[in-house]
């Protein structure tokens, strides 16, 4: 039985304070949900503040992003030790990481490898490009996505994975919760293959692509989906509470 989980991805989004004011507004409501994993990622700065807001409570804390050394001289850049001292979990391989700051194959690889040496649980973003979908090409985009990111990786309870179809992301355009669920579904058999039947039916699979309240139901109620992975609609309270209270109803049905 999978635990369903729920990432809130706020992005380049909220000041500290703002951050702060988020967190209050929802930390209460999310942590009398129970019966699903719910995680906030706030920008770096926030990661500190947020994380003293909400220990003592069942809500986790995430990253958006890592690079993949311990330390040394890469200006502006933080590391895998730095967020494992705050956070239970990191996104990485996020597709706006791939598109605007070239992160290949081979560095998502190099960043899941070192998450899990540093005890952190990876959300392992995958997905197809707009143009790769109408080819037909999304199932081939994704065994080759698998393939390099997981590379040389023996599996983990901890990884999660996230299929964001990039078409879908921060455009309001979601997949319908059958396209998601048939991508998913496929993504575990690949998984099965790489790593065994058993590892494939425990790893958690999100959706990702503007996730609101109002179709959260219609991915939730499909078997292989396991939760997801939200953007905008994390950074209003209310919605995100939705969210992750239908998840939990539906999946413990
Ligand atoms: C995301 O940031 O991973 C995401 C899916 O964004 P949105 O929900 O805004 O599409």
């Amino acid at each position: 039985m999978r635990v369903p989980l729920i990432a809130g991805n706020w992005k380049m989004n909220t000041t500290v304070s703002e951050a702060i004011e988020l967190v209050n507004e929802m930390r209460r409501g999310l942590d009398e949900i129970d019966g699903a994993d719910k995680v906030i990622c706030p920008p770096f700065v926030s990661l500190a503040p947020v994380g003293e807001l909400i220990k003592g409570s069942s809500i986790k804390l995430g990253a958006q992003n890592m690079h993949f050394e311990h330390k040394g001289a890469y200006t502006g850049e933080i590391s895998p030790l730095m967020i494992a001292d705050l956070c239970e979990f990191v996104i990485i391989g996020h597709s706006e990481r791939r598109q605007y700051f070239n992160e290949t194959g081979e560095i998502v690889n190099k960043k899941v490898r070192v998450a899990l040496a540093v005890g952190l649980k990876p959300i392992l973003c995958i997905g197809e490009r707009l143009e790769e979908n109408e080819a037909g090409r999304t199932e081939e985009v994704v065994t080759e996505q698998l393939r390099s990111s997981l590379a040389g990786i023996d599996f983990s309870d901890d990884l999660v994975m996230a299929y964001e179809p990039i078409w879908a992301i921060g455009t309001g355009k979601a997949a319908t919760g059958e396209q998601a669920n048939r991508t998913i579904g496929f993504i575990r058999y690949r998984v099965s293959q790489l790593f065994g039947e058993s590892t494939a039916q425990e790893i958690r699979i999100l959706y990702g692509g503007s996730v609101t309240a109002a179709n959260t139901a219609e991915f939730m109620q499909q078997p292989e989906i396991d939760g997801a992975l939200v953007g905008g609609a994390s950074l209003k309270a209310a919605e995100f509470l939705s969210i992750v209270k239908q998840t939990s109803e539906i999946k413990s049905r």
